[in-house]
């Protein structure tokens, strides 16, 4: 018998916390609330003889230092629990916004083999510069639950929804392409798949396409690499009526993306096909987007979305609460939604958090426990825990003390500690120069930078700095 290598949503509380509590006999309680805790499952794929989990961290910085410290930790775990082997992957959650999950069991081959074409395929995919977290071959499914009725519209979103309705309501006349922008977390992947859905509904026999154009790019790479051209340029350019673009911005200055972009948009748009892009900037903000594809943007119509006011907010999260039936008391979401302003995904994740401890403790949402999760989210801690981490490493490596560290002597046996200390700061935690000197007793940026340099340098020359700094790494 072969297990169904695959998690699904409803399984995926009981298997986190199963390896939460795995974790919690092996970690700090303070390394766990800062790193683990905040953990979002992204999606699960089934790799024929073992899952990969994505996990999504608050942002670049945490994910790198999950990925760094803890990745192990959390393979392990998973594999006690589910009984099968855990790949872990750790990204921003931005990098992956729908969650996706594959039933479907692994293929039966004779003497039990895995699948190895599709291994290769992963493998491959990883190699190739920029295009590490592929979400495999483009385009995915539109996804169901994101719909013009649970959209919440307010004066920062009106226009781009009303340009959304009329694109979907009629594709192809009017606007195309539509053409729409904002920073990340504000609904752009939402409407694109609203459109999608909407048509479909209108009627099922529409050929709608939504793909990330990062899913484009490892696409083309892909068919290039296996001589699959002519598939890939008749797919895009001849098999979709609507083309739902999400995340334009990542073609850019990638020159045989944007070549074969450029082709494809200009067969769909000559043959009255819809295409709706999205991206994090105006077409004339992309930096190294090919000047004939910003016109071509600038034929149809440009939207934006800005952040909600107050209330859109509001609205937002009494509306996910409603739909995900939690009971949220107004003081909580009108609090909620003061403190977060610029991103509805974070709103979203705090809800998702705050219904996770209502789910393991049956209490009810209160004000205070709103209150204690956004101080445990606040990003400035994990970099101040980490400054902390490393600081007590290096000390204890060099049998020193932090004083020592942070103090102005120039002994050689102070000195270069300090330096190794000041190189895994800049590179955990990306501090600028001038923020690391004050950690050090106010230093200026360039002793820093000095520093820092000469560390970077001496551990590609120097095997004992090399080691040094290894076992270092391994106090953290
Ligand atoms: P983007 O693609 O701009 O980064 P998304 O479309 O992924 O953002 O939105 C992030 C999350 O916020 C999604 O879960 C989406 O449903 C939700 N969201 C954003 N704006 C709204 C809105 N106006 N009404 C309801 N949900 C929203
Ligand atoms: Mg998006």
């Amino acid at each position: 018998m072969r297990t169904n290598l695959s998690i699904d949503t409803q399984r995926w509380p009981e298997v986190w916390q199963a390896a939460y509590r795995i974790l919690e006999g092996e970690l700090l309680s303070e390394q766990l609330r800062v790193w683990i805790q905040h953990l979002e499952l992204l999606s699960t794929e089934n790799l024929g003889d073992r899952v990969m989990i994505r996990l999504g961290a608050m942002n670049n910085f945490t994910a790198q230092w999950i990925r760094d410290k803890y990745r192990n930790q959390l393979e392990n775990a998973f594999t006690q629990v589910l009984g099968y082997r855990a790949e872990v992957q750790v990204m921003t959650k931005e990098s992956q916004s729908v969650v996706t999950h594959e039933y479907e069991p692994p293929v039966e081959r004779p003497g039990g083999g895995t699948r190895a074409g599709e291994q290769n395929l992963h493998e491959k995919v990883r190699e190739i510069p920029h295009v590490q977290e592929s979400s495999g071959a483009a385009p995915n499914k539109i996804d169901p639950r994101y719909r013009f009725n649970n959209f919440v519209v307010g004066s920062s979103n009106q226009f781009a929804h009303a340009s959304a309705v009329a694109v979907a309501e009629n594709p192809a006349q009017q606007y195309n392409p539509l053409f729409l922008y904002s920073p990340p977390g504000l609904g752009k992947t939402h409407l694109l798949y609203a459109i999608g859905n909407h048509i479909l509904a209108k009627n099922p026999d529409v050929r709608v396409a939504y793909l990330s154009a990062e899913g484009f790019v490892n696409e083309l790479i892909d068919s290039l690499q296996h001589k699959k051209m002519p598939q890939f340029r008749a797919k895009y350019r001849e098999s979709y009526d609507v083309l739902l673009i999400d995340d334009i911005q990542f073609i850019a200055g990638k020159k045989s993306s944007e070549e074969e972009f450029f082709h494809t948009f200009n067969a769909l748009h000559s043959n009255r096909r819809q295409i709706v892009v999205s991206s994090d900037r105006p077409p004339k903000e992309i930096d190294g987007l090919e000047e004939r594809i910003r016109t071509r943007f600038e034929w149809g119509l440009i939207s934006d979305i800005s952040p909600p006011e107050i209330e859109t907010r509001i609205a937002i999260l009494k509306a996910k609460a409603e739909q995900d039936d939690i009971y949220l008391p107004d003081d909580v979401s009108t609090f909620l939604a003061s403190c977060i302003r610029n991103n509805v995904r974070e709103l979203e994740g705090v809800l998702t958090r705050l219904k996770l401890q209502v789910s393991l403790t049956g209490a009810e949402i209160s004000l205070e426990m709103a209150k204690q999760e956004l101080k445990m989210t606040a990003p400035e801690e994990n970099t101040q825990f980490a400054v902390e981490s490393i600081m007590n490493a290096v000390a204890k490596h060099y049998q020193l003390k932090i004083q020592d560290l942070k103090s102005i002597s120039r002994a050689r046996t102070v000195a270069l500690p300090r330096q190794i200390a000041m190189y895994l700061i800049r590179k955990y935690t990306g501090m600028g120069f001038v923020e690391i000197g004050q950690l050090f007793g106010g230093k200026d940026h360039s002793t820093i930078l000095h520093g820092v340099r000469k560390i970077e340098k001496e551990v590609e020359t120097e095997d004992s700095i090399r080691q040094a700094v290894e076992k270092i790494q391994n106090l953290l």
